[in-house]
């Protein structure tokens, strides 16, 4: 159903199936920088291919998880032989970060040295690694970000039906409701069927990354925020998308090898040239929002899902309608107004320095100003049996009040920074930071939610 013309018609030097790689290096055209340590002090080391007065900036990052060594390689080895190729993009500059978690990679573990799973730490920013991670991408500023990883192919609950996964590669781009409509989410759906028809019109295997869960409820990547695809997808306005190479298994020969390490090059070579291509649209892709979703639900669909899977014993590989209920579609079920900025007290120390992390911008309220504001009362609250989940009920009231705002950080509403906020402290949200009871913000019936909105600033002094 995807076809080449889904491949924008870029004059870009980067797509050419032709190339000959007789471009030459400028000097000063690649260079390496150290962006920040490990949490045991190794660098994180990103290299800088192009031009930095290009109007297009990539960022390509692997290794959030050590264990994931054909990704790392592949990111390395872009580098290594096609520093060139990448260089004479003349509009483009990519930043590459083959190794985001050098100590989990020095040890071939998923986590951190401190246990974190770093594509889970976006939201909380726990880890050295992802704060470097945002404070880069802060200053740097890409509009677009590849996150490389690889899938283990043989998954327990799939295999007691006798299927292994087969896909040479799995894309996936955010999903979270915030970001699935509008220019932003029309953006990322051209890019997620550019690359699958792209890369299976090379004779690779490709589809949206496609999980079935142990219940057999068939859906793709969560629309939770705590990972680097939703995470920086909505922190930042940046389009963020996921490549999931197969991991090679033990008996995969080297050319299998080698090929599995291909497919995620050719996968961000036709990223970088679609990117190229569309820079305009890229750079309007911001999000104007005046309200955020914080709850969804979702959807199933009336067709089942259909995947390839090698299945077995005959190892013959075959199209799957998968029996499991198949939810490719989000409801909203809730959605709030942005106030013009949230009040937050300087004493919930763990929160307001997540925030700050988060470089969300920020001041100390005025003392003897008086500010027209919002707050909840929380009235009944049952608590999810499970942890870091949302309340199974939760019942508040808002309360309007002119008030002081002695030691209490105000967080500015900004076009960039708004929705974020408001999914990360909305009493409602289904991904707010009250999930986490590190942050003080535990919702408890009967209480006074501690963070503020201002509704007005301003208003008079008291
Ligand atoms: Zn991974």
């Amino acid at each position: 159903m995807y076809t080449e013309n889904f491949l924008p018609t870029t004059k870009s030097s980067l797509w050419r199936p032709e190339f000959d790689g007789k471009f030459a290096i400028r000097a000063d055209s690649m260079r390496e920088e150290t962006i920040g340590r490990s949490a045991e002090g190794r660098p994180l080391i990103a290299t800088l291919v192009g031009s930095p007065t290009a109007r297009t900036r990539v960022l390509v990052m692997a290794g959030q998880h050590g264990d994931e060594q054909t990704a790392i390689r592949s990111v390395k080895r872009l580098v290594a032989t096609n520093g060139p190729r990448l260089a004479t993009g003349a509009n483009l500059q990519i930043a590459i970060l083959a190794n985001v978690n050098p100590d989990g990679a020095a040890r071939r573990t998923r986590l951190n040295a401190g246990g974190v799973d770093l594509n889970r730490d976006h939201q909380l920013l726990h880890a050295a690694e992802t704060t470097v991670l945002h404070g880069f991408i802060r200053d740097w500023r890409p509009q677009l970000i590849i996150d490389v990883h690889n899938y283990p192919p043989r998954r327990k609950h799939l295999l007691r039906q006798n299927l292994i996964y087969c896909q040479d590669l799995f894309v996936d781009i955010p999903t979270n409701p915030n970001l699935i409509n509008g220019p932003f989410g029309r953006l990322t759906q051209d890019l997620l069927q550019t690359v699958v028809s792209a890369i299976n019109h090379r004779g690779y295997r490709c589809e949206r990354y496609t999980l079935v869960n142990s219940s057999g409820r068939v859906r793709h990547s969560t629309p939770d925020v705590n990972d680097a695809r939703n995470g920086l997808a909505l922190r930042y306005g940046i389009p963020t998308v996921l490549l999931e190479g197969r991991q090679p298994i033990r008996r995969d020969r080297p050319a299998v090898r080698e090929r599995l390490q291909t497919v995620l090059q050719t996968a961000i070579f036709v990223i970088l040239a679609w990117a190229e291509g569309n820079h305009q649209m890229l750079k309007a892709a911001k999000m104007p929002m005046t309200s955020a979703v914080l709850r969804s639900r979702y959807l199933a669909d009336a067709q089942a899902r259909k995947l390839e899977f090698k299945v077995l014993p005959s190892g013959n590989i075959h199209r799957v309608a998968l029996p499991g209920k198949y939810t490719p579609h989000l409801k909203v079920t809730q959605q709030v107004d942005l106030p013009q900025a949230y009040a937050v007290p300087a004493a919930l120390t763990n929160l307001c320095s997540i925030l700050i992390r988060h470089g969300f911008s920020h001041h100390m309220a005025n003392q003897d100003e008086f500010m027209r504001t919002q707050g909840y009362q929380l009235h009944a609250v049952v608590p999810s049996r499970r942890l870091h989940r949302m309340p199974r009920q939760l019942t508040l009231e808002r309360v309007e009040e002119k008030r002081s705002l002695d030691n209490y950080f105000i967080f500015p509403v900004t076009p960039e920074a708004g929705t974020s906020l408001a999914v990360f402290l909305e009493p409602q949200s289904k991904h707010g930071l009250h999930r986490y009871s590190e942050t003080g913000l535990t919702l408890t019936s009967n209480t006074v939610y501690p963070v503020l909105r201002i509704t007005q600033e301003n208003s008079y002094r008291g």
